[in-house]
């Protein structure tokens, strides 16, 4: 034997009974076409395809009818022409005679075509164009495992297939379908293998047919001709057609566990497929039918057609000649990997490669199961080397981490430990019911994985939005403050480098300046009184300095004004309409005064009588704009100083406090004496008038305290008031924090010069 025909053993396997000459007597036969053909749309693995036709719609032979819906799916096509009537729930091959969503159409008998697209020139196509040639063509694998093609020959886009294997060895007893169409179709096969070959250029072909085929092996050998594909003819033993099976057979190189071949550079395809890949490429022929065997002793006729997908299950049995008294188990697919069809009315799909008709005989239902005696039987036949018995009890107990641990998943269900089991232990059953619970469980901890990186991706995006929210109020926190700053900075508090807020008003340095104005018009006046009395030449000197004095007291205030002017003042302070009605009343009170006090003088001079005159033009116009002003102030409730207009006792004292300022104001004028007694007498009746209001109220009379202050000159209330400024400036200095020391050791200085002063003053 030659390196080229070498061949390997694989472990276990069995050699049931082969039944393959009951159907491989007979040539293919094409199935009568039938009234309706049910196209469900899961027919492979992975996404059910998605209608692209509506009910009542005509639809022509080859025509797309769903389209893949996803990577992992293929698309569906009509197998003859005729009408969609019903598109969803129908019945569908499996072990549980569920129902699934499928096509209905309604055959109008023409068979015909829609436009295709051959195209034999293949080699002149781009790599992709090929693979969506194959894609759109809707193939799956033939074999009976049903994955989508185009995704399998995509499987390792960037690794290198050293090897295409070929399967053409059909171990299953009773199944002859790719026998035949190896016999019959091996021209096509070949081309179909070119195509693959220009797809993924391996490095070798190798095409593995089992020994009990001779028509197939001498078919082959002539499609090949000149090729250098190899044929690989070996042993029959059951499973050698399993992929990893086969790969081993024909290289030696085992395929690791959990892995597929295409992680070893290996490529495996069945032989139909590969048909249907000519037929697709060649011919522009999409997937809608295939090669089945029928066979089992219930059939008449046993035989291969060529079989309509969507056909009805019992118009193929009827066509093959079915005995339903003879029929026992209607299996589909072979004896050892098949399942049972409960439903005679399911559709046959592209992975039926058979359906097996037994007779009680042939097929007699298995023996109860007996309790697992340990022979080992199992293991010994097992190709993938398990442990049978072992994944058994795992299965039985659920120890879901111990299954995993003895490969449970490289299990092929290939059924060969169950065949040999004394103990008639359905193996098979419990290896696929633990499968399927381990996918579900992985299914919901996935499920509950992605769930749990959702929440916390949420919580992770409620956690920035938390943390930008908080940078936001900082950030939004340090501008006010330092907006604040500016503006603190450009108003700076008078007499202090300090930054702090304008206060409302006058500054400090404002109010004195004020002050001293006022005390320099007063000087002024009150010699100008002396001046019209007696025209001194002295004191005409002296009321020109005290006027040059009040001019630059008033000059040093409106330059300070002017330098600054008073910020605004609160919203609790008066209004400009209250304050004018305030100085309007003043105004006229102080005119009243004059007016009186002149109009006493019992021999007024010319100019007196003048001055007379002036002042009470003045006091109309004055009275005259108070009542105006009175006219347009908003009616408020009536203020205290109302109230206590009509309160006898504040009246009473207000009137005492009038005398008192009057007879203080004539001392101060150096009054002469009538004119002080008078006022004396009319202070002793405004007390009096006290006393007896006093008495009317009901109130315990004050105790009446008389201080007889020593009036004071005008130097020493200009040196007090210095005083008070420095001590409230200096206190005020003391009290801010931010104090700069040579600002405070300024300030203290200042208030001891003027303390220093006032008693130089006062002393002298
Ligand atoms: S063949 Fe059956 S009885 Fe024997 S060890 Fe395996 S499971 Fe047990
Ligand atoms: S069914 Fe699984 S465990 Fe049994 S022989 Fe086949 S591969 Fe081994």
């Amino acid at each position: 034997m030659t390196a080229q025909q070498r061949i390997w053993d694989i472990p276990g396997g069995i050699h049931p009974a082969e039944r393959k000459e009951l159907s491989n007597r007979t040539p293919i036969q094409p199935a009568p076409l039938p009234k309706h053909l049910t196209l469900p749309l899961n027919q492979h693995i992975g996404a059910p395809a998605e209608p692209v036709v509506a009910v009542g719609e005509r639809v022509l032979k080859g025509q797309l009818i769903a389209a893949a819906n996803g990577f992992v799916s293929v698309p569906v096509h009509a197998p003859t022409s005729g009408t969609v009537s019903f598109i969803g729930p129908q019945p569908y091959p499996h072990v549980s005679g569920i129902l699934a969503p499928a096509i209905v159409i309604d055959s109008d008998g023409l068979e015909q075509w829609c436009e295709l697209t051959p195209c034999p020139d293949y080699r002149h196509l781009e790599h992709s164009a090929l693979l969506e040639l194959i894609r759109q063509a809707g193939i799956s694998g033939m074999g009976g495992a049903g994955f989508p093609t185009a995704v399998k020959l995509n499987a390792r886009p960037t690794q290198k297939t050293h090897t295409l294997i070929i399967n053409g060895t059909e171990c299953e007893p009773y199944i002859t379908a790719d026998d035949l169409l190896m016999r019959e179709r091996a021209s096509e096969l070949v081309s179909g293998i070119d195509i693959l070959v220009h797809l993924i250029k391996p490095d070798q072909v190798l095409i593995g047919i089992e020994d009990n085929k001779p028509g197939a092996i001498a078919a082959m050998r002539d499609a090949l001709a000149e090729r250098s594909y190899q044929l690989k003819v070996f042993p029959t033993k059951y499973p050698s057609g399993g992929e990893k099976q086969l790969i081993q057979i024909l290289t030696g190189v085992e395929v690791p566990s959990g892995g597929l071949p295409a992680d070893i550079g290996m490529l495996c395809h069945n032989v139909g497929t590969c048909v249907a890949i000519h037929d697709a490429v060649i011919h522009g022929k999409p997937l809608i039918s295939r090669i089945t065997t029928l066979t089992g002793e219930a059939l008449a006729q046993p035989m291969n057609v060529e079989v309509l997908l969507g056909t009805p299950v019992s118009e193929l049995l009827a066509f093959a000649g079915l005995d339903k008294a003879k029929l026992n188990r209607l299996i589909m697919g072979g004896p050892m990997m098949g399942f049972t069809l409960p439903d005679f009315t399911a559709p046959l799909i592209k992975t039926t490669n058979c359906l097996l008709a037994a007779s009680a005989a042939e097929l007699p239902p298995p023996p109860p199961a007996m309790p697992c005696i340990r022979c080992g039987e199992c293991a010994e036949a097992c190709p993938a080397s398990l442990l049978p018995q072992q994944l058994h009890f795992f299965a039985i107990g659920q120890e879901h981490e111990q299954l995993r641990a003895h490969n449970l998943f490289d299990c092929i269900e290939c059924g060969a430990c169950a065949y040999v089991c004394p103990s008639s232990i359905p193996l098979v059953q419990y290896y696929r019911a633990a499968k399927g619970e381990i996918r579900d469980l992985e299914q919901k901890q996935l499920k509950a994985e992605q769930s749990k990186q959702r929440f916390e991706l949420r919580q992770e995006r409620l956690r920035r939005a938390e943390e930008q929210k908080e940078a936001d109020r900082q950030a939004r926190a340090a501008k006010a403050a330092q907006a604040k700053a500016a503006q603190a900075q450009a108003a700076p508090t008078a007499g202090s480098d300090a930054p702090a807020a304008k206060p409302a008003g006058l500054s400090d340095e404002q109010k004195k300046l004020k002050i001293e104005a006022s005390m320099a018009q007063v000087a002024l006046k009150k010699a100008e009184k002396q001046l019209a009395t007696h025209a001194t030449s002295e004191l005409q000197t002296q009321v020109d300095a005290l006027r040059s004095a009040a001019a630059a007291a008033q000059l040093a205030l409106d330059t300070a004004l002017a330098a600054d002017p008073p910020a605004p003042v609160a919203a609790a302070a008066p209004t400009a309409d209250d304050s004018a009605l305030k100085k309007a009343k003043i105004d006229a009170a102080m005119l009243r005064a004059q007016v009186r006090k002149l109009e006493k003088l019992e021999a007024p001079s010319d100019e007196q009588q003048d001055e007379l005159q002036q002042l009470r033009n003045q006091l109309d116009a004055a009275q005259t704009l108070l009542a105006n002003l009175e006219a347009q102030a908003p009616v408020t409730p009536a203020p205290q100083a109302e109230a206590a207009a009509i309160d006898p006792l504040k009246k009473a004292k207000i009137e005492l406090a009038m005398k008192r300022v009057e007879l203080k104001k004539a001392e101060k004028a150096q009054s002469d004496e009538a004119t002080l007694n008078s006022l004396r007498e009319a202070l002793t009746l405004a007390e009096q008038a006290l006393h007896a209001a006093e008495a009317a109220s009901g109130k315990p009379a004050p105790e009446l305290v008389r201080t007889d202050k020593k009036p004071i000159d005008e130097a020493t209330r200009a040196l007090k008031t210095e005083v008070a400024f420095a001590r409230a400036d200096l206190r005020k200095l003391e009290r801010d924090d931010n104090s700069a020391t040579d600002v405070l050791t300024a300030a203290r200085q200042r208030l001891a010069d003027a303390e220093q002063h006032l008693a130089q003053h006062q002393s002298a």
